[in-house]
């Protein structure tokens, strides 16, 4: 599979919570269905990529799902977190997060504010 936003291949990361794919180039983020829910909380080790390489990527944006053939994906919105746009696909419920929108939208979540304060802490 390609990446849908520059055509670049993917590449597995393997977590205790599940598997993510990840672009080598822009460093966009590939769910398939609900595995972003799983992976919120480890999102600051998935979500490696720059955030300003991923806001220009996120100006692109009629994609095609990765996996479906023809499938257009949808532009999302977090509901919380309104500056936050994502890709989801209608056919397989896949998600694309460009570089640091993932993280950024793990952040709102209790548990990541205790994670950023302990590494604050270590520096
Ligand atoms: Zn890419
Ligand atoms: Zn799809």
């Amino acid at each position: 599979m390609k990446c849908p936003k520059c055509n670049s291949n993917f590449e597995q990361v393997n977590t205790p919570f599940g598997d993510v794919e990840r672009c080598l180039n822009c460093k966009g983020l590939w769910f398939d269905m609900l595995e972003d829910e799983d992976l919120k909380d480890i999102a600051d080790g998935i979500d490696v990529g720059d955030p300003e390489i991923g806001k220009k990527y996120n100006e692109t944006g009629d994609i095609n799902c990765p996996v479906c053939p023809n499938s257009k994906m949808l532009k999302m919105v977090d509901a919380k977190q309104p500056h936050i746009w994502f890709e989801s696909c209608p056919t397989c419920f896949g998600r694309f997060f460009d570089a640091g929108e993932f993280k950024d939208l793990s952040e709102n979540t209790i548990s990541d504010f205790i994670k950023r304060f302990s590494i604050k802490e270590r520096k």
